[in-house]
């Protein structure tokens, strides 16, 4: 799929205020810090669609863009930021879960983790919710250029490893480097066959 067009359409804490119309969407989470807007930048070839983070965990809001007039891309917030106060943690959980319960419009969660880390506890209670959820859900894993490819191999195994604890299969993943560009061709084309698929 080749982007044409990548335009932002809203912003808002409120699922009720997300664009009404049955567009197919996709959504981007993950860690503060996984390096999710750059994915995202990354994969629409756009410079600063979504703004890369100096500070984690400073907008908490749903961002909804527009590809190709086709489908959207939606920018959740990260989680699991140390320097939110409580309340607004709060907050961030209910619109977020609310997100997912009810937007029927959502094709697939793409979740977000650092390949360099162990699996961590907050990103597999997050797939799990996923699943008790059924909702339909991929792993990203992110800034692969920071290992070498055997290493790379070593935690996606180790990641395997991990969620077939809980999962009967591994669920579809992609490894990227937004700093390389790698992964962009692939999820692009995936995003393209479901969309396809909806359309047929
Ligand atoms: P977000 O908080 O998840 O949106 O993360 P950002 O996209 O703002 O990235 C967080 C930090 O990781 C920034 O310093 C980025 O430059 C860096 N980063 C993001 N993606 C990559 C990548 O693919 N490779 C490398 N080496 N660094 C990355």
């Amino acid at each position: 799929m080749k982007i044409k067009t990548a335009e932002f359409v809203v912003s808002n804490q409120d699922v009720d205020k997300c664009p009404k119309n049955h567009i197919p969407e996709y959504a981007f989470i993950g860690r503060s810090n996984v390096g999710k807007s750059s994915l995202i930048n990354m994969l629409t070839s756009r410079k600063n669609l979504a703004k890369t983070s100096g500070r984690p965990g400073k907008t908490q809001l749903i961002n909804h863009f527009i590809i190709n007039s086709n489908w959207y891309l939606v920018d959740l917030p990260g989680y699991g930021y140390a320097r939110v106060s409580k309340s607004s943690k709060k907050t961030f959980q209910k619109f977020i879960t609310e997100y997912f319960e009810q937007r029927q419009q959502l094709v697939c969660a793409f979740v977000l983790v650092d390949v360099r880390h162990e699996p961590q506890p907050i990103d597999l209670n997050f797939m799990e919710w996923l699943g008790e959820h059924s909702i339909p859900f991929c792993i990203i894993f992110t800034k692969a250029d920071k290992l070498k490819p055997k290493a790379i191999e070593n935690h996606v195994e180790a990641y395997k490893q991990i969620m077939l604890e809980t999962w009967e299969d591994m669920p579809q993943y992609f490894i990227t480097s937004s700093s390389k560009g790698i992964g962009q061709e692939e999820l692009l084309e995936y995003i393209d066959t479901i969309n396809n698929s909806l359309n047929s």
